[in-house]
């Protein structure tokens, strides 16, 4: 596998244990996409009785589609680490803050 390093921002935390990336409220994705281009929702979410196993790879935000956040520049995620957990029935990014 060729592998890049780059800066990405972490997801925190999880709330979404149903999630097949979720152990202990962590998400192990390599990297997630947020956003339907409005919506904040997290577009990596699978839910699965079924889990991953790697517990040291942590997530980073690979990106946001939401460019109406005030972290998003260029449909990218700028903060520095998200939360994210559910909102109704969604899967949500807590850290989106509207312009
Ligand atoms: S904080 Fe904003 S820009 Fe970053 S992932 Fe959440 S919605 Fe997207």
């Amino acid at each position: 596998m060729n592998k890049m390093t780059i800066d990405m921002p972490m997801v925190a935390q999880c709330n979404a244990t149903d999630c097949a990336y979720n152990l202990e409220k962590k998400c192990h994705a390599r990297a997630i996409t947020v956003g339907d281009g409005v919506h904040p929702g997290c577009d990596t979410y699978f839910m699965s009785s079924g889990h991953v196993h790697e517990k040291k790879r942590m997530a980073g935000i690979g990106a946001c589609k939401v460019s109406q956040c005030r972290n998003n520049t260029d449909l990218e995620c700028m903060a520095d680490s998200i939360n994210v957990g559910r909102s109704g029935n969604d899967i949500t990014c807590m850290t989106f803050m509207a312009r």
